[in-house]
């Protein structure tokens, strides 16, 4: 019988995890009154983040979504206009399309990924040309950390001319082909969300190569201001800049980032030494020439190999304290989405469905400890061997 234990520490799926060092930059903005709202820690944030992504320039902003948002306008996106998005991703990666009242279609996964199918987008892309409605730009998700295939993906926007929005939410630390993700489209952002790999609490960086474009996402984050004296606006702007307050916590945050990756790795490598080995259940494996930041460890379990449902682990879980979670439910079956078109892998084939039915996410905290991680394990162990003595 499975002890039910409820007083033990709650495992939260990934908390912030704070280096120590942010309360330095923090009280130096106190101490020089650069509270409101830019400041030296912004642009020593911004400077930091282009150098680690390995791109020209980058904005700090107030959210992830944000940061989708600026990319869209700068890429022309207007009302009636389509956009390709992944559809095994969190809503807020399509939700700045219907901000500017264009239409998202979404495309399916592949197997080895998780992310955007290049056969499915190939697909799409074809389709939407016959019908001279080619979109005004592609977001592609890297999902839990792993890489999308951004070989065959940008190749084939290129073929098409459409622009790339590398959604790196997740994925900050992960890298493709020797190059840091999020730095291989014509836009990438990354989230400072209090569950990401690390947090301002709450704030997002827009990254490209197209300083140009990066200026003017810094205007149109700050009300869209004409550089003249009096307030003068000729376009629509946003409130979306970063406080320095927040940029401070972000410096200290990105100086352990690697550390926080290496982390993550070990808790994916621990957890498939321990329950990789029952029949049925699968990890998620890095694609060739990538390195993933392992953000959440991620799995599928077959149902019928296993004789367990994956909400049945999540509930046992939760009855030891312990948060886990479903994959995100592909946004083509998302009620807000519905009537949009939607691309699957193959004709009759729809991955993103599947792995959405068979996937689990499995605490993944970068502070996470040994013994926490083994009563994870030891949960979903006991469950294994329940369902066969049955
Ligand atoms: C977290 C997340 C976002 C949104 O970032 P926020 O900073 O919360 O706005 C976008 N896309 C993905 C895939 C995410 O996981």
């Amino acid at each position: 019988m499975a002890l039910i234990s409820t007083s033990e520490k709650r495992i939260y799926l990934s908390p912030p995890h704070m280096s120590g060092q942010e309360q330095h930059y923090v009280q130096e903005a106190f101490e020089t009154n650069w509270i409101a709202p830019l400041g030296p820690n912004v642009d020593e944030f911004e400077r930091r983040m282009a150098a680690y992504a390995g791109t020209k320039g980058s904005v700090a902003v107030n959210s992830g979504t944000a940061a989708i948002h600026l990319a869209l306008l700068l890429l022309g996106v207007q009302k009636g206009d389509a956009v390709f998005c992944s559809t095994l991703t969190f809503v807020a990666s399509a939700n700045p399309i219907v901000y500017l009242g264009a239409e998202p279609v979404f495309i399916d996964s592949d197997e080895d990924s998780w992310n955007m199918s290049p056969r499915a987008l190939e697909r799409a892309l074809h389709e939407a040309q016959k019908n001279n409605r080619l979109p005004k730009a592609v977001i592609i998700v890297h999902l839990y950390g792993q890489s999308a295939k951004m070989h065959e993906l940008v190749s084939i926007c290129r073929h098409y001319g459409v622009a790339i929005v590398e959604d790196a939410a997740e994925s900050l630390g992960s890298e493709y082909g020797g190059q840091k993700s999020g730095s291989m489209g014509d836009f990438g952002i990354y989230s400072f969300n209090g569950n990401k790999i690390i947090t301002t609490s709450g704030g997002g960086m827009l990254i490209s190569n197209d300083t140009d474009k990066l200026s003017h996402a810094r205007n149109l984050a700050a009300q869209a201001r004409d550089p003249v004296p009096h307030y003068q606006h000729q376009e629509t702007g946003y409130n979306y800049r970063m406080s320095n307050v927040l940029a401070g916590i972000g410096i200290a945050q990105l100086a352990v980032l690697d550390e926080r990756v290496e982390a993550k790795r070990a808790h994916f490598v621990r957890y498939k030494e321990s329950l990789g080995a029952i029949e049925g259940i699968r990890f998620a494996e890095e694609i060739t020439g990538s390195k993933s930041n392992r953000w959440l460890s991620t799995l599928t379990v077959d149902e019928f190999v296993t004789g367990l449902r994956v909400s049945a682990l999540i509930v046992a879980l939760e009855k030891e304290n312990i948060e886990a979670r479903h994959v995100w439910k592909p946004l083509h079956t998302q009620p807000l989405f519905k009537g949009c078109q939607y691309f699957s892998h193959r004709e009759e084939e729809s991955i993103s469905d599947r792995l959405f039915a068979s996937g689990l996410c499995l605490p993944s905290g970068s502070g996470m400890t040994a013994e926490e991680q083994d009563r994870v394990i030891g949960v979903i162990q006991t469950q294994y061997k329940l369902r066969f003595n049955k």
